[in-house]
């Protein structure tokens, strides 16, 4: 799951405090350098200007005393004192500018002061050329000192010949530097005071930096929200979507599904062209076989490329290609040319899908049926009548031998008719008890012996005999085949408690359940039920399932005979040898009997294929204890090609015919040699 949270503010503000925090302190550093470099500055030029002014005050007295006469060191001082009264630069209140002018060591020039860093500068200053003043700044004892050393430079001779008699020897020539003034100011408080300013610059920026800082990290913030929303409804729309087009859409081939193909239909259908609309069915033939031999992952590469070569054969005529489950595709378009008719289409269709492909080391050559319908035929008025016309000419399709392509026409139509009236006159005839029973004897083999019915549905309507598989058909498709299955589990039981109570002797019934009628969740039930209200011993019923059922509907079936058979009910599989199945498969079902079809019977003959299988499939089910019942059988022939092959059962024309309920009872009683009287008067009885 991708995480749809919001971003939070906790990190971003601490983040921004830290940021403001730095800007602030460096900004407030860089402010507070300022001030004191201006400060020094500022400093520097008031002493340099009080040296200056005390070097004209000694001028003027100088004139005044005549230019030779010395100056007195403390009337010098007494200058210098007097500029230090007026000083220029006070802070709190007080003068902290001084000046001092010490002489050489050793040698009192007014002042007492003894500096060992006096003696060096001085020192400095008289190796020097240009005797430029000395500037430094200390932490002295706890006190900023701001100090300039300007020096005292011999410019007179005057001055030279006094100080060298002073000292009583040749020391100083004309240039020389023979002290220095020192001016020394006291900058503690105004450090302090600015480092007071850089404080408050400090907080100030900080506080004006972190604001700045959290409102734009606000912004980016709700930016950013912004954008996530964005994103998690950008999601969640595609989300939606995806969902949506896995609601409309195959998810194997991408193409639209039933629901939507049947949405479109019917959108078709309110265009005023609707007339044109063409559909066709596309079913591949043998579809399961690639399934079976080469597995799923070829059947489902199969499926894509039908898919896209359905596509390819009918853009131009700009057909939706729809999968509706399976190996089934629907197409709908409008034929409004020649050219897109469904007659010119679907041969384009069938040399598309037919073209050999490959899948890893297997060479497939898909093979397809189509039904085609056109809207402005007979059936075709609505959806769902188009779509009916559509898969009657796909079955007609599939009669006609496969890989073929069958237009709906008046002799499906016809037939259409036909499944529609059949259909709709079904439920009233199960109602109105119009459905007969039959009943066909199945005999052992061996010995010839009765073994059981087969309870067999018979329908006349209109004066016509319809055939079971044609009705069984259409009651499947329209529904009703349950309650068919039901009806005639229901007859043949009662018939065959009251005939059995009558002779005195047990008569086993077979009953067909359709694959449909499994769907029904209460059909273990529903058959419990009909035995109650019947009186039929469960032992004697056999419900017989066909081996497509078995497997297409296996875990209903398996619960549903599960149920029943704690009763005694027991099973059979019919049709045995119609399908593809695996026998090892089917048997899991745990079967009571096999039934062989008649269509494989049919084809028996000493030594071929159908002949082995059938004698080893009797071997197996012998050994398994499963009883063979052999189906279709009509010649003495076939009798003799299974002779030997185990407990068999078998059933046919050879035998009986299917029999009408009247005709049961005589049957019976020749076949266990009751005599006749005895049975009329148990009937009447
Ligand atoms: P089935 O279950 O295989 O039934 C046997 C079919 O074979 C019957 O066809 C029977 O008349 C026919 N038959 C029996 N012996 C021979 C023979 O020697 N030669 C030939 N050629 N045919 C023989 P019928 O009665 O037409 O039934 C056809 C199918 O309809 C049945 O095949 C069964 O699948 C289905 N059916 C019939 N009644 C019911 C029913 O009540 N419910 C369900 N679900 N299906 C039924
Ligand atoms: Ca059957
Ligand atoms: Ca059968």
């Amino acid at each position: 799951m991708t995480d749809l949270t919001l971003p939070s503010l906790a990190p971003e503000k601490t983040k921004t405090l830290l940021w403001s925090i730095a800007i602030a302190l460096g900004t407030a550093l860089i402010f507070f350098a300022v001030l004191r470099v201006e400060e020094n500055h500022i400093s520097k030029h008031e002493r340099l200007q009080l040296v200056e002014m005390t070097d004209s005050f000694v001028a003027v007295f100088s004139d005044a005393r005549g230019e030779d006469s010395p100056i007195p060191a403390h009337f010098r001082r007494l200058g210098i004192e007097h500029f230090s009264s007026t000083g220029q630069v006070e802070r709190d209140g007080r003068a902290n500018t001084q000046m001092r002018m010490p002489g050489l060591p050793g040698l009192e020039l007014g002042t007492s002061e003894d500096d060992p860093r006096l003696s060096e500068v001085i020192a400095e200053f008289s190796d020097q050329s240009n005797h430029a003043p000395v500037h430094e700044q200390h932490w002295e004892n706890g006190r900023l000192i701001s100090r300039t050393l300007v020096p005292s430079i011999a410019e007179k001779e005057t001055c030279v010949s006094c100080h060298n008699t002073l000292l009583g020897e040749e020391v100083f020539q004309l240039g020389d530097a023979m002290g220095a003034y020192v001016v020394e100011r006291d900058m503690t408080a105004n450090a302090l005071a600015d480092a007071k300013y850089a404080a408050v610059w400090f907080f100030g920026s900080l506080a004006v930096f972190w604001l700045i800082g959290f409102r734009e990290h606000a912004r980016n913030l709700h930016v950013l929200q912004l954008k996530s929303q964005v994103k998690i409804e950008e999601m969640k729309n595609a989300a939606d979507a995806k969902e949506k087009f896995l609601l409309s859409h195959d998810p194997l081939t991408g193409l639209p599904n039933r629901k939507l193909f049947n949405e479109h239909l019917r959108d078709c259908f309110d265009l005023p062209e609707r007339n044109t609309l063409t559909a066709a069915l596309v079913d591949l033939d043998d579809f399961k076989l690639v399934n079976d031999t080469m597995g799923h992952a070829a059947g489902d590469a199969l499926l894509v490329e039908v898919a896209q070569r359905l596509k390819a054969a009918t853009r131009e005529v700009d057909a939706m290609v729809a999968r509706l489950g399976g190996d089934e595709f629907a197409l709908i378009w409008n034929a409004r040319n020649a050219f897109s008719l469904g007659a010119a289409v679907a041969p384009r269709m069938l040399a598309q899908v037919t073209r050999p492909m490959e899948f890893e080391n297997w060479s497939i050559t898909p093979k397809c049926s189509i039904g085609l319908a056109c809207a402005d035929q007979g059936m075709g008025q609505t959806p769902s009548e188009l779509l009916k016309a559509a898969d009657a000419a796909l079955y007609s399709a599939k009669g006609l031998g496969k890989n073929t392509y069958q237009e709906y026409d008046k002799v499906i139509d016809a037939c259409m008719q036909r499944q529609k009236t059949i259909a709709a006159r079904l439920p009233d005839a199960i109602r109105n008890d119009d459905i007969r029973v039959a009943l066909q004897p199945q005999v052992n083999l061996s010995n010839r012996q009765f073994r059981g019915f087969e309870a067999l549905a018979r329908w006349r309507l209109d004066g016509e005999d319809i055939s079971p598989d044609e009705f069984i058909t259409i009651a499947e498709s329209s529904g009703v085949v349950k309650d068919l299955d039901l009806y005639v589990l229901k007859k043949a039981a009662r018939f065959a408690r009251t005939l059995s109570a009558d002779m005195g002797v047990p008569v086993p019934i077979s009953v067909n359940v359709s694959a449909k009628s499994f769907r029904s969740l209460s059909l273990a039930e529903d058959i419990q039920d009909i035995l109650w209200t019947t009186g039929f011993d469960p032992e004697l019923l056999t419900l017989e399932v066909t081996e497509t059922a078995a497997m297409e509907k296996m875990e209903a079936v398996q619960a549903t005979m599960g149920a029943l058979r704690k009763q005694g009910v027991r099973s059979a599989l019919d049709d045995f040898g119609t399908g593809y199945s695996s026998l090892a498969y089917l048997l899991r079902m745990e079967f009571d009997e096999i039934k062989i079809d008649r269509e494989f019977v049919r084809d028996i003959h000493a030594g071929n294929d159908n002949h082995i299988l059938v004698r080893h499939l009797a071997d197996m089910l012998c050994q398994l204890d499963i009883d063979l019942v052999v189906e279709g059988i009509e010649t003495e022939e076939q009798i003799a090609l299974l002779h030997g092959v185990g407990n068999r059962v078998g059933q046919g024309y050879l035998f009986s015919r299917p029999l009408e309920l009247e005709d049961v009872e005589g049957y019976l009683r020749t076949a266990l040699n009751l005599p006749e009287s005895a049975a009329q008067t148990g009937t009447k009885g």
